[in-house]
């Protein structure tokens, strides 16, 4: 793989490797444009089998981090962090503190947070070797629950645009993924009165929502595949893709994972299909609102986090018209809202203070 000419080609700023032989810690962090502020984002650990693939994560995901702050109208740049090991296995006090000394390192440039398969307690480790940190305990906490409220008022949206009415009594909802964002999601569309059909790889998270939401178990493999009205993909990113796009039984996509489409093209291919994209940047921005609650002169403010956050499904709304008008699919018309802040903003540091 090129590095810099990936870096060229996604705009990133900054790709940075770091490594301990002690604790075992291999993570990279990707800075992809801090042009609205420093660049925030969580930090994956996920059991990557190439490094290549590790590198492709941190890039895309970060350049998503990018435009989900510039949607949120946050004053925050994208960053992203991954580290190649098991979350059910490899984690010590060692690997979070050295991981921690590094982030310390970028001097602010970068601010982490919990994402697949890091909690806030391995934040709390963090914390102890650098500020840099966001979605402590005591401050903002997990933000899983609040992007799981941003991800139902987005499914909510999706379905006022489509059918007129936000109401989801008898919607069929397939969830793929019941981590922590996943299983509070399957809360809200229960109460909701909406049918869900979950797919994970571990039993132990599907008993949970089989006993309290009375969801339906489908296969992993062939979730995406179910007749359903929405589709929610709640694991890891590229579910979304040329395997699978012909297989869709549903009328939306709508789900809290990063990158769902595999390639920007697909999300013309959706359209095509006639299926609505919630682009996962916009629908899944309710962790980053809340955690930037916490920069905040006043405090963090769960009231005011949760107000912002339900702004998504007005944003989706204006994106979802925007398509249609332009005769863009709705990803190409959430980037364009993206980018025109971060120019529009990013020229007002040329008037000198
Ligand atoms: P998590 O690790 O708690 O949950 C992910 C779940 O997906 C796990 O239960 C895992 O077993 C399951 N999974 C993995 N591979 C699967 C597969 N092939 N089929 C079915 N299930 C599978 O992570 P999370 O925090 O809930 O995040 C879920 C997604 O939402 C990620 O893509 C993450 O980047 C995105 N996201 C999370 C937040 C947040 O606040 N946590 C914010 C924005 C976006």
């Amino acid at each position: 793989m090129e590095i810099f000419q990936s870096m060229q080609e996604m705009e990133h700023e900054q790709l940075v490797f770091c490594y301990d032989s002690v604790s075992g810690l291999k993570a990279i962090i990707g800075i992809h444009d801090t042009t609205l502020g420093p660049a925030l984002g969580g930090t994956r650990m996920w059991p990557y089998e190439t490094e290549e693939e590790a590198i492709i994560d941190v890039l895309r995901l970060s350049k998503g981090m990018t435009y989900k702050s510039a949607a949120m109208g946050l004053n925050l740049g994208g960053g992203k962090g991954v580290i190649i090991a098991d979350p059910r296995r490899d984690k010590s006090e060692a690997l979070w503190r050295a991981y921690g000394r590094f982030v310390d390192s970028l001097g602010g440039r970068y601010i982490t947070a919990e994402d697949v398969g890091v909690s806030p307690d391995d934040i709390d480790i963090v914390n102890d070797e650098t500020d840099f940190v966001a979605g402590l305990w005591h401050k903002s906490g997990d933000p899983s629950p609040v992007t799981a409220y941003g991800t139902f008022v987005g499914i909510r949206a999706a379905m006022q645009y489509l059918e007129g009415s936000a109401d989801l009594t008898g919607v069929v909802v397939e969830v793929q993924g019941v981590g922590s964002v996943g299983y509070a999601l399957c809360e809200h569309l229960h109460e909701a009165g909406a049918k869900l059909l979950v797919a994970d790889i571990y039993e132990d998270k599907l008993n949970q929502v089989v006993e309290d939401f009375g969801a339906e178990v489908v296969d992993p493999d062939s979730i995406h595949a179910a007749e359903c009205d929405v589709y929610a993909p709640c694991a890891l990113g590229a579910t979304v893709n040329d395997d699978s796009i012909p297989e869709l039984r549903c009328r939306v996509v709508a789900g809290a994972a990063n990158n769902q489409l595999a390639e920007t093209r697909h999300g013309q291919v959706l359209r095509e299909k006639g299926i609505l994209y919630a682009p996962d940047f916009v629908i899944n921005g309710g962790g980053v609102i809340n955690v930037a609650q916490e920069f905040n002169p006043s405090g963090y403010n769960r009231d005011l986090a949760l107000k912002k956050v339900e702004t998504i499904g007005e944003k989706l709304l204006d994106i979802f018209e925007a398509s249609e008008a332009e005769d863009i699919p709705t990803n190409e018309a959430a980037e364009r809202l993206a980018e025109k802040r971060i120019r529009s903003v990013g020229s007002i540091q040329r008037i000198r203070t």
